[in-house]
Order: C-alpha cells, then sequence, then structure tokens
C-alpha cells in the first residue's frame, strides 16, 4: 500500500485560491454552510499566504466571510464574485510564478460540480497542489487535523489514518495533544533558547553544518529545518577527556544539550539552564548524564488545598491521600479527623491550625504564613481542610491569599460533610416522589450572626451545618418562616467516624432533643422528608418520647497506613 508523503509546506507570500464557498445555499437558512471555507481561510492566513475567494456558492456567503475577517487588522481578504474560468489559475498568482497560484481549494455547490474535473486536470497540468472538498478523486493534498500550540511555542501536531478511521483522526490527535507534559510549550521554547545560546556563543560548526548557512536566523524562521537526517547517535560517542580535540571541546555542550533531550524526563526540560550545561561539561565527560542533576535543582514550592472527607479514611480520595505521603509540610484544620491525621508520615512536619473562639483571624494569618515560608524555601505543603475545602471551609479564600503571593494552589475536593452524612445516617438526600432538591446552609453566619433561613419547600432535604449550638434559634426562626413542625429532622454528629451518633426526631421537638442527648461535635441537621424515608422508626414520637438514637457507623476497614506513593 502506497502512503502520501506528509510535509510541513512554507506557503509565506503565496497565493491561494479558493473556488466556491460550501453548497449554495444561502447562510440565512443554514449558518454552517461557508464555515469550512471560514474554517480553512483562517488556517490559511496564519500561514502567511494570501487567500483570494473566487465564485462563492452563494452571493449571502461574501458579507458572512468579509463579517468574519473584517475586524482582524492583518487578515485581508478578496472576493471576486464571478463565475470561475480556467485562466485564473494562471492569472490571479504572484509575478514571480507568472502568474500562476500556487495552491488551490474547490469546495462548489452542487450546481456547479462540473467545473472540478476541467480544473482539477489544469492543476494537474500545471502542479498546482489541489484540495476538492470530499473528492479526493480531484485532490493531490489534503489539510490534516493539526493541534497548534496556543502559547507559541511552535508546537504543532498533525494526525491522519489515510481515510481508514474517518473521523478518529481527530480523536487520536486529541488524545495524543492531552498525554502531553503540561509544560510542553516551556519544554520546546527552553530548548530552543538553549540552543540559540548555543549558536551564539559558540559559533558551532556543528549545529551550523547541522542545519543552514546562518545560524542566527534560524529562531526568526521558525521552522523549515529538516531533522529527517539528525543522526543523533553520534552524540552518544565516548570521548576521552584527555585525548579531545579542540573540535571536542567546542561541541561538547552541545552534545550535553542534544543528550538531555533525549533522555531526559520530558517535563522537566523546561528548567535546564545554561548553568546546568556548563556544570555538565566541568564534570568528567563520560556519555552518560548524570540525572541526579535535575532533582538536584533546586525545587519550586508547591501548594494544595486538600479536602480530607468527613472523618472515615475510607472517604479520603486518592489525591488526598497521595498528597498527604508526599507533603514535606501538612497546615491542618482542627477539625480533619485523627484516622486521617494518622496517615501523615513521621518525617512529615504537621501543624494544626489553634484557631479558637476569639483568636481565630489571628491565627489563621499566623498559620498561613508559615506556609507561606515554606513555600519560598522550595517546599511542597498541603492545607488540609475537613470535608469540601470549598463547603464552609474558607477555602476561597486561602486560594486567592495564596494565589496573590505568587503561589496558585492545586485544589483536591473532598467529600463533604455535608452529603456523606445524609448517607451515614440512612438519609437519601434526594428520592423520587419526595425530595427533589438538596440546600446546604450554615447555621452561623459571619462573625457569629445569624444567617436568613430558607423558605420551607416541603420537596426539599435541607443541611444546617454549625447549627447545633444554636438549635432554639433556629427552630424559633423556622417555625416562624412557616415550616412544617411535623417535618422530620436528623442530628448527625461526628458523621463516619466509629463514634458517629444520629438522633431522628422532629422538628418541633428539635431544642428539646439537644438539650437531652448533649453535643458530640461535629455535628449537622438534616431536615425534610427524606429523612425517615429509609428508616420507620421517626414517626411515633410524642412529648416524652422526642427522639431515637443510632450510634456507630459501618465502615469498610481499610488500611492505608501502608500505602506508598513515590515523590
Ligand atoms: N468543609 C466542611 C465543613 C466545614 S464547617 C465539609 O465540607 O464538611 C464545619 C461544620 O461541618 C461542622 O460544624 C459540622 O456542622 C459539619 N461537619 C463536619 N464534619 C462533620 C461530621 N463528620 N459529621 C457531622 N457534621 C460534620
Amino acid at each position: 500500500m502506497s502512503l502520501p508523503l506528509i510535509l510541513s509546506s512554507n506557503t509565506h507570500g503565496e497565493i491561494h485560491l479558493f473556488v466556491g464557498t460550501g453548497s449554495n445555499v444561502s447562510v440565512h437558512e443554514d449558518h454552517r454552510v461557508c464555515s469550512l471555507t471560514i474554517k480553512r481561510l483562517r488556517r490559511v492566513l496564519t500561514t502567511g499566504a494570501i487567500p483570494i475567494v473566487i465564485n462563492p456558492s452563494h452571493p449571502t456567503h461574501i458579507n458572512a466571510i468579509l463579517n468574519e475577517f473584517k475586524s482582524k487588522a492583518n487578515f485581508s481578504i478578496q472576493i471576486i464574485d464571478r463565475q470561475v474560468r480556467l485562466n485564473d489559475l494562471t492569472t490571479l498568482g504572484r509575478n514571480i510564478t507568472s502568474g500562476v497560484v500556487d495552491r488551490l481549494f474547490i469546495n462548489l455547490g452542487s450546481d456547479q460540480l462540473s467545473l472540478v474535473q476541467p480544473i482539477y486536470l489544469q492543476c494537474v497540468k500545471l502542479r498546482i497542489p489541489i484540495n476538492t472538498y470530499q473528492q479526493p478523486e480531484y485532490s493531490t493534498f489534503t489539510l490534516l487535523p493539526t493541534y497548534t500550540d496556543p502559547k507559541g511555542s511552535g508546537l504543532q501536531i498533525s494526525v491522519t489514518t489515510n481515510g481508514k478511521g474517518y473521523i478518529l483522526d481527530e480523536r487520536i490527535k486529541r488524545d495524543i495533544v492531552n498525554n502531553l507534559p503540561a509544560n510542553i510549550s516551556e519544554v520546546i521554547s527552553n530548548m530552543a533558547f538553549l540552543r540559540d545560546q548555543l549558536i551564539q556563543q559558540h559559533n558551532s560548526v556543528l549545529l551550523r553544518e547541522k542545519y543552514i548557512e546562518t545560524p542566527l536566523s534560524l529562531p526568526k524562521l521558525g521552522y523549515g529545518l529538516d531533522n529527517d537526517p539528525w543522526d543523533s547517535h553520534k552524540f552518544n560517542q565516548l570521548i576521552k577527556e584527555f585525548d579531545m580535540t579542540k573540535n571536542d571541546q567546542r561541541h561538547r555542550r552541545c552534545r550535553w544539550l542534544s543528550q538531555i533531550m533525549e533522555y531526559y524526563p520530558l517535563s522537566k526540560l523546561d528548567k535546564i539552564t545554561l548553568d546546568d550545561l556548563e556544570a555538565l561539561t566541568d564534570k568528567d565527560s563520560a556519555s552518560e548524564i548524570p540525572i541526579e542533576l535535575v532533582s538536584e535543582r533546586k525545587k519550586e514550592g508547591r501548594i494544595s488545598l486538600v479536602g480530607s472527607g468527613p472523618g472515615s479514611v475510607s472517604m479520603l480520595t486518592l489525591g488526598a491521600l497521595h498528597e498527604i505521603k508526599t507533603a514535606d509540610l501538612i497546615l491542618s484544620d482542627k477539625l480533619v479527623p485523627q484516622e486521617v491525621l494518622a496517615l501523615v508520615p513521621n518525617h512529615t512536619k504537621l501543624i494544626i491550625a489553634k484557631k479558637f473562639p476569639g483568636n481565630a483571624e489571628k491565627a489563621q494569618a499566623e498559620f498561613l504564613n508559615l506556609g507561606l515560608e515554606a513555600l519560598k524555601q522550595g517546599l511542597h505543603v498541603i492545607r488540609l481542610k475537613q470535608g469540601d475545602p470549598y463547603i464552609f471551609g474558607r477555602g476561597g479564600e486561602e486560594y486567592l491569599w495564596f494565589k496573590e503571593r505568587g503561589f496558585t494552589p492545586i485544589v483536591l475536593p473532598g467529600i463533604s460533610s455535608s452529603l456523606a452524612s445524609t448517607v451515614a445516617a440512612q438519609i437519601p438526600a434526594t428520592q423520587r416522589g419526595i425530595a427533589d432538591q438538596v440546600l446546604i446552609c450554615t447555621g452561623t453566619g459571619r462573625k457569629g450572626t445569624i444567617p436568613e433561613v430558607p423558605e420551607y419547600v416541603p420537596s426539599r432535604t435541607t443541611v444546617f451545618l454549625m447549627a447545633l449550638h444554636r438549635a432554639e434559634i433556629l427552630q424559633k426562626s423556622l417555625l416562624e418562616k412557616k415550616w412544617d413542625p411535623e417535618v422530620p429532622l436528623a442530628i448527625v454528629e461526628r458523621a463516619s467516624c466509629p463514634d458517629q451518633r444520629v438522633t431522628r426526631t422532629k422538628l418541633k421537638y428539635l431544642q428539646q432533643t439537644v438539650e437531652e442527648i448533649g453535643s458530640r461535635p461535629p455535628g449537622l441537621i438534616v431536615i425534610g422528608h427524606a429523612v425517615n424515608q429509609l428508616t420507620d422508626d421517626a414517626n411515633n414520637f410524642t412529648e416524652t418520647f422526642t427522639h431515637i438514637i443510632d450510634e456507630g457507623f459501618n465502615d469498610v476497614e481499610i488500611d492505608a497506613t501502608n500505602v506508598n506513593f513515590t515523590i
């Protein structure tokens, strides 16, 4: 089977003729009709070629195209509103090609398909590359789905299965792109920078011979380097330190650079500096690269905001476990459960927030400053928060605090107590015909104020966090807002911990129940008809029998202490 030759064409300054603009339907009827033409025009323009559109398939396409490009300062499109003629192929082109156009894209409406064959034959005769939309028999080239690095590193990735995969090409391309290291643009830019530095500093004969006459113009060109004949094996030849010729010495750093490109982990290449190459050339010149150079490099501080779940280790995410196992410093909320903190390796520094009523704001600032100092020293810091960092956890504020100081956190969600408590208490937060919405709110507003209580919605499950210590006020406010006093209610304390306690009652007995059972923090309140859907014991309460208590949590047994992550 013969396969086409894949090229990267320098089309700067060329004239590309677009014959037809898609199907002969008005843009008003189908706004997609000339979108392919617009897409291709955009692509051609970014290569520096000059497109001319001739023979628009419908008069409305002209405006659609002009509108698309009118705001782009450097992009001007010439449109010739008449039927194409064969001699357009030899008159609309550049002087340097004696008027022959450089490339042709045909996309004619169904009423004009008879024009395709004569144009194709003329193109073949004049060796003008031609592409006819959806007609490979009238095409000498096709455009491939191409990823172009938006950060401008110059990376482009095109994929083809040569018609075998149909739309799979695009999918394969996306997969390849998704699997590149996130810093691929920086990797490429850094390698290009180092190469240019070497060329300039040493006027390297090697690179000059490998590439083209004037090395200084390389960075400007940006493409056009033939790298298929690159014989990289030569770079691995062992060169004995005392036998080195002048030429060898001169080439040594280039050789190191190419070896680094070949062997180092791709994602580390963005951090290599000229000093590193210097350090390498100072060492003995065995061809193996001392890999510790990369790991010895000054680490950059990294911070993650991690949710630790409601309590049980079984509700910790793998991401959270990874972070706990690999951190240098852990700044933990005081609510983070003991079982989770027990996973912190002995060598890891653990600091627990000393936030108590009265000193919360000051303690918070001191605490975060400890993290910042560690980050500046290049450490991996994690800010461990109970439940989910963004559910009443001040996670958003801390995110901004670190971001403003130059360290943008990675945020890993955690299972929030607000949604795990219902499960742990056998409450289906939504249940068909019973509850179709869930509301998570707080019983404590900023600086201890009482927040506005929500309306009563019979089909809603409402979860109140930080509310148990003010059960009396909460009950009063809800009843004043016309909540049904008979609506089932559960107090869920230490959800998912071995000493979990679930107390079921009704809204009208909330205050009385809290007084009777006392508190086992942390705890929350769930109100709604979902509360007694899976248990039937919550219906027969009286003034003297106001509640029923369930103790303990049925957990799976997990030994996460032995899980190891390599850093
Ligand atoms: N970010 C946390 C909530 C922090 S606010 C989360 O997503 O879970 C602290 C409140 O969460 C407590 O006052 C209590 O109402 C609730 N809470 C936290 N852990 C709990 C648990 N294990 N069981 C019941 N309520 C809990």
